[in-house]
């Protein structure tokens, strides 16, 4: 039903001449997290940044906003927002495909709060098995509460995909092993793409840069032929983390919303901030983003950027669509040619200045577009 539903929305969005439009509503409705994870570039903001968060009525504002068929509910914590049964319900009311990201620390306690859909997905974080995932959240134990809560989640009827960063020094054998695991657990989907080097991640030395991506996916797909491994993405972009595909980012694809406004380019980078979602499609120069175009994006092939890339070239070249689908991502053979980063311009560091910008408009206590909720209220 969701691929039909998004097939018929792209094909809608062609056929009306649309040239750049969202698949993915990413909604980070506050930044607050119970984990403090190595490789996060997202909670790294001083407190009352931290003690904001988007409202019910900001979040399906959003969604009108957008249009996109499918949001991506993320954060920080999900979970640690008091409001968020109230979105997913009223978000599943319009029938959007959702999928609520979580580290599962809270997922067991919250169940009761929510009910099974077929619009709905529960999405843990596992970036691994249990040695590696502990190691990537930065604490013993995360790995098995989150398979306990998976387990209870399938057992009531939920849908749950896991969402898996791989970082530098993971093994393609471990990481098929992990998959084996996961789909004998009964989920319905992996997500899978390697960590983006955020600026403000603590641990700057474990990102893949763009050819030990390639391998690592290529070594792992292989391990994979003939397996039933379910993955929640379109197989061209699978393809394209094995180093079949050459694409061009389309950052507008995965437009993010948080407390912050929209989010200028993508999930990834917070460049600037539009006001309203026509804003950000309209004076966000695009161009200068991708791979090839900007330092900071020389080494990105996250989803964020490059699903909808694959999306798209699936309805420009339908065969190698079918073909790529029925025989799974290309493990052997010379990969595709790489983007030049010759040209791409220097990076430029905002973030302070975002920082600065919004905590002053916290102080000045001005009317803004986010609520503020103490910490305590929503833990
Ligand atoms: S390549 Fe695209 S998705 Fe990746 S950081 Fe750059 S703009 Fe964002």
């Amino acid at each position: 039903m969701q691929a039909v539903r998004v097939g018929s929305y792209v094909i809608k969005q062609h056929v009306t001449g649309r040239k750049r439009y969202p698949l993915v509503l990413m909604l980070e409705p506050l930044f607050r997290c119970n984990l403090a994870c190595a490789g996060c570039g997202k909670i790294d903001y001083p407190a009352p940044i931290l003690n904001q968060r988007l409202s019910v009525q900001e979040c399906l504002d959003a969604d009108t906003e957008c249009g996109a068929p499918i949001i991506a509910v993320a954060g920080g914590e999900p979970l640690l927002h008091k409001d968020m049964p109230e979105i997913i319900t009223k978000l599943i009311a319009r029938k959007k495909y959702i999928y609520l990201c979580t580290n599962a620390l809270l997922l067991e306690k919250k169940l009761d709060d929510y009910k099974p859909s077929p619009y709905f997905s529960w999405d843990v974080h596992l970036d691994g098995d249990q040695a590696m995932h502990d190691a990537s959240v930065c604490q013993d134990g995360v790995f098995d509460r989150a398979v306990s809560a998976i387990r209870k989640a399938k057992a009531r009827g939920f849908r749950v995909s896991i969402n898996c960063t791989v970082f530098d020094g993971a093994q393609p054998e471990r990481l098929a092993k992990f998959f084996d695991e996961v789909m004998a657990l009964g989920v319905d989907g992996i997500m899978t793409a390697p960590g983006y080097a955020y600026e403000r991640a603590p641990d700057q030395e474990h990102f893949l840069n763009r050819q030990k991506t390639k391998q690592l996916f290529r070594d792992t797909f292989r391990l994979g032929k003939g397996k039933k491994w379910k993955f929640t993405q379109s197989p061209l972009f699978l393809n394209f983390l094995a180093g079949n595909e050459t694409y061009h980012c389309t950052p507008w694809g995965k437009p993010l919303r948080n407390v912050f406004g929209w989010q200028k380019p993508c999930y990834l980078l917070g460049e600037g901030y539009a006001k309203t979602f026509k804003e950000l499609m309209e004076d966000t120069a695009w161009d200068q983003y991708g791979t090839g175009n900007y330092e900071k994006c020389a080494d990105c092939m996250v989803h964020s950027g490059y699903e909808s890339s694959a999306v798209v070239d699936a309805f420009k070249r339908p065969l190698h669509f079918v073909k790529v689908a029925l025989n799974g991502p290309q493990t052997e053979g010379p990969m595709a040619p790489e983007i030049s980063l010759e040209n791409q311009r220097p990076a430029e560091y905002n973030y302070a200045e975002h920082v600065d910008q919004r905590m002053a408009e916290i102080a000045a206590n001005k009317k803004t577009t986010v609520r503020r909720v103490p910490a305590e209220a929503a833990e």
